[in-house]
């Protein structure tokens, strides 16, 4: 090493980084003592009274365990494969229960998901390519660089006009060399709302297909566009044209179990040995990650799904998530219609068409909050509050 750097003070030579402008938000908005404030900021669900709770299938599977659970001993790395394989039939179907050729294990949320498989990846092929469409989730580029990997990037949505820019994901795709991997939001893509049709899904899939890439899936909202199954749809189709595929999964929305930090990371692999190798990897590399993943939410989850009462319970909660939002877009669009596109977007966000400077006139005129892109998290609203939003958005839109 460079002898200069090592007479430098222990971590004087780090860079600064950027603070979260998110989290600045969050403190902005609480210190706004404005009785009419509007969070659309951070990327949670809340119900009409501003809570995020415990679900009540989380809350009696919770119970259940605290009366059940005799042992916290290790589980393995792995994690609750009881979990994995419950989870399997609502992502993937029933059918696929059992299925050799795809299998999984449990992560710390969809982040250790998607940087499990970006490490796979950049172990299997260094610096190997990840084709990401902007604008996408703010950490999926760090996770994917700080893994080694290179980010080939390509315009997916054309915020003015509120609408995907397929023909650019189309030419990414024929630009793009054997054994690239492709990432693709399942659905409630983040942080527009919009989402691929099932046209454009099947052209994606047979271009994977023919040329050769992989994969790899962030499906972080299932039940949140419109119902378990139908937000499956896409992926399941995908699977049943390309061999191979990752799919990096979290239940921190769909069961409001952030904090707790469940996730999955499932891969499908038609070749028995390279499967056993690509699991044997996942194993030694989460090994030196986490070790063991956190078991509470996984093991809540677990509960939730092999019991048919509790899953009714769930599916009748998410479902009325999921009605919320809808409502809320469908109550936007009527009250302005420069938001109709709100309608065909879905899930909790979409990006306005709004620059930095009229960002910023919402939080100071009128106490509204949403990050400095224009994304906006529509959960963040109460019914009651849809009229003054439209109102403020009226000069910009
Ligand atoms: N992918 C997307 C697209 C997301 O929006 C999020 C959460 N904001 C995640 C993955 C990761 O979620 P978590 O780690 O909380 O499971």
């Amino acid at each position: 090493m460079n002898t200069t750097l090592l007479a430098a003070p222990l971590f004087a030579t780090l860079k600064n980084q950027p603070s979260d402008s998110l989290l600045e938000l969050i403190q902005l908005f609480r210190a706004d003592p404005r009785a009419e404030k509007i969070d659309l900021g951070v990327g949670v669900y809340k119900d009409e009274q501003g809570r995020t709770p415990v679900m009540a299938a989380v809350k009696q599977a919770e119970s259940a365990l605290l009366s059940a659970q005799e042992s916290k001993s290790y589980l393995g790395t792995a994690g609750d494969m009881g979990f994995v394989d419950a989870l399997i039939a609502v992502v993937f179907g029933e059918a696929r229960r059992g299925d050799r050729s795809l299998s999984g294990l449990q992560t710390p949320g969809g982040t250790g998901a998607l940087r499990l498989a970006a490490e796979l990846l950049n172990r299997a092929r260094p610096g190997v390519t990840v084709w990401v469409g902007s604008p996408t989730w703010i950490n999926h580029f760090p996770i994917f660089q700080d893994a080694g990997l290179k980010i080939s990037e390509y315009k997916y949505f054309d915020r003015d006009t509120q609408s995907l820019t397929f023909t650019a994901l189309r030419k990414a795709l024929e630009t793009a060399q054997t054994g690239d991997v492709v990432l693709l939001h399942a659905g409630c893509h983040n942080p527009t709302g919009a989402d691929l049709s099932a046209d454009q899904w099947r052209e994606i899939a047979a271009l994977c297909a023919e040329r050769s890439l992989l994969p790899l899936i962030d499906m972080a909202y299932q039940g949140l566009g419109h119902g378990l199954e139908d937000d499956a749809d896409a992926l399941r189709n995908l699977l049943s044209v390309v061999p191979d595929a990752l799919i990096a999964y979290s239940c921190n929305k769909n069961f409001a179990l952030y904090r707790d930090r469940v996730g999955a990371l499932f891969y499908q692999c038609a070749d028995e040995t390279r499967r056993e190798r690509l699991r044997g990897n996942l194993i030694h590399l989460a090994r030196t990650l986490w070790s063991m993943p956190p078991d509470h939410g996984a093991a809540v989850v677990r509960l939730i799904l092999n019991d048919a009462a509790l899953t009714q319970v769930w599916t009748d909660e998410l479902a009325t998530m999921r009605g919320r939002v809808r409502n809320l877009r469908a109550a936007l669009a009527m009250a302005h219609p420069g938001l109709s596109f709100l309608t065909r977007q879905n899930g909790l966000f979409s990006t306005l068409p709004l620059s930095p400077e009229q960002v910023l006139d919402l939080r100071t005129t009128h106490g509204i909050y949403m990050a400095s892109s224009g994304r906006v998290n529509l959960a963040g609203l109460a019914t009651a509050q849809v009229p003054a939003l439209a109102k403020a958005l009226k000069p910009f839109l």
